[in-house]
């Protein structure tokens, strides 16, 4: 759990709470208390604007890393703006909320993750991923309850599960289940719902790892 060090430049300026954990540069504070679960949501749009980095602040250089779930990367939509891939690397081996399946933000703070039909799919595998975009990588847009930003191709694809390095059966049986989920969701919506979903999906798996006996 205690895989800060070495920590990035730029979260070594952070904050710690009581632990000595860094506090992300995206968490909100009540009473000079950080609350984990919360994401401030004026940094949302300040840090896409300024072009920082979502968890220490600082600013971005060539290569960004979206911190994203099977079901963000099939729907290429996440609420959260880029970090540095190495302070993104940390956030995905230590936070709780990323790492443990079981655990799960305030309602104020999920990362808002629809589906094609428009309902919001808590994001509950172990899965996550760097998704690193070279240059800006994407684009805020407010689809009428909040903004959420467009991702865009990406340069490489870091895959972490639990806390850890994931396996490539992790990534391959942990992406499957969230596209039938999400298969059953847009299922009601009708045959073009779903076939647009299929396509998604397809666009996704080039990116999942090779499995060991090749068979991909
Ligand atoms: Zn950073």
């Amino acid at each position: 759990m205690n895989r800060f060090d070495p920590l990035p430049a730029g979260m070594r300026a952070l904050p710690t709470d009581e632990r000595g954990i860094p506090v992300p540069w995206f968490v909100d504070w009540f009473s000079g208390k950080p609350d984990f679960r919360v994401v401030d949501g004026r940094r949302l749009i300040e840090g896409w604007n300024r072009d920082l980095c979502w968890i220490c602040g600082k600013q971005l250089f060539a290569f960004r890393a979206w911190i994203v779930g099977p079901v963000s990367m099939i729907n290429r939509c996440t609420g959260e703006p880029p970090a540095h891939p190495e302070c993104a690397r940390v956030a995905l081996l230590n936070c709780p909320f990323l790492s443990n399946p079981h655990m799960k933000r305030s309602k104020a703070a999920l990362p808002a993750s629809h589906s094609g039909g428009g309902e919001l799919v808590e994001h509950n595998s172990g899965l996550s991923s760097a998704w690193i975009t070279r240059g800006r990588g994407g684009e805020l847009f407010d689809p009428g309850n909040g903004p959420l930003f467009r991702i865009f191709e990406p340069h490489k694809v870091e895959w972490f599960c639990k806390g850890a390095a994931a396996t490539d059966d992790e990534v391959h049986a942990e992406f499957e289940c969230a596209a039938q989920r999400l298969r059953d969701i847009d299922r009601r919506y009708g045959p073009a719902a779903l076939q647009n979903l299929e396509s998604r999906i397809a666009a996704c798996s080039k990116w999942l790892p090779e499995r060991g006996s090749g068979d991909r």
